[in-house]
């Protein structure tokens, strides 16, 4: 495996095959990282005002980033130059604010065909257009999807919404819950044209942790920027919720979470990769590795965590 920084920066802008043998001094072989969090999406189906949004910042690379969306050797390639393991690819529809349709779930399973192991498909079930939510989420395990994904902001609605009304939410929750599929509640705000990021607030999540007890639940971010205390009390009063880094700066990560070493259980690795502000998966890492917490701590959620929670299946 080849972890090269150069290669990195330079296939992401040109797509070349090369590859470099540097490697950094902070990252000992044995780990094997999953990243539970990168952004693999159909992007060609998104909004005209949300492309927009998608591209500002990154307008060097975008027509890359489209083709790497259609393309799974590109994703294995950077992954094999970044020495990242497994990814977690994020899906889900929001056909009226995003763009994405249902198809997004076939998307991410027949992507994951080119790499099962290393390429974890999630989906998702929208409760307020689903006619079967069961049966949808049915359909998700059949495809071999590993993780549903609730967007509140894009989906606009609170993650505790069945408490007041949208039944379908919590058939939805139900039906996870009995198929063991893991659910991911996106936490904190977002900037896409006409996300609600008032629903962003992780205490909704204290009523599906109580709800659906043997339901695994993963909180995407935190919170981050706005709730962190809110975050910080939800994973301490539910210990068995996992907490996805992605989307918090890892140089800031201790400036939003001082007591993060209390929560070393239930840490998963994530970036949010290609998203604004994230040059590169392995960039994090080496941010990550570089902070002052313990060995053990860096092993639990980069590697540890993960694989308790998604099992690599060979
Ligand atoms: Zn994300």
């Amino acid at each position: 495996m080849n972890r090269g920084k150069s290669g990195r920066t330079r296939n992401e802008g040109r797509g070349s095959g090369e590859t470099t043998t540097a490697s950094s001094s902070l990252f000992p072989p044995s780990f094997r990282i999953t990243d539970c969090h990168i952004h693999i999406q159909p992007w060609r189906q998104l909004k005209p005002a949300v492309m927009e949004t998608m591209r500002r910042g990154k307008e060097d690379r975008f027509e890359f980033l489209l083709s790497l969306m259609d393309d799974p050797t590109l994703l294995l390639r950077i992954m094999d130059e970044e020495g990242i393991d497994r990814v977690g690819m994020v899906n889900y529809p929001s056909p009226d604010l995003m763009g994405f349709t249902n198809d997004t779930n076939d998307f991410a399973a027949r992507y994951a065909e080119a790499d099962p192991r290393r390429l974890i498909p999630y989906g998702g079930v929208h409760p307020r257009f689903a006619k079967d939510p069961a049966g949808e989420v049915r359909r998700l395990v059949d495809l071999g999807v590993r993780m549903l994904k609730i967007h509140p902001n894009h989906q606009c609605f609170p993650a505790n919404a069945y408490t007041d009304g949208l039944d379908a939410l919590g058939t939805l929750y139900k039906a996870c819950e009995n198929h063991g599929l893991p659910v991911m509640i996106h936490t904190g705000t977002s900037i896409f044209p006409g996300a609600r990021s008032k629903w962003g607030n992780p205490m909704e999540m204290d009523d599906v942790a109580i709800d659906f007890p043997d339901l695994p639940l993963v909180m995407a971010h935190g919170g981050r920027p706005l709730y962190m205390a809110e975050a910080f009390f939800i994973l301490r009063r539910h210990r068995r919720v996992w907490l996805d880094l992605s989307g918090i700066p890892p140089k800031g990560l201790l400036g939003y979470f001082p007591r993060i070493a209390e929560l070393e259980a239930q840490l998963l690795w994530g970036t949010d990769w290609p998203s604004p502000g994230v040059e590169s998966m392995r960039r994090n890492v080496d941010d990550f590795l570089g902070l002052d917490l313990p060995e053990s701590l860096k092993r639990a959620a980069l590697e540890g965590n993960p694989e308790r929670l998604l099992p690599t299946r060979s």
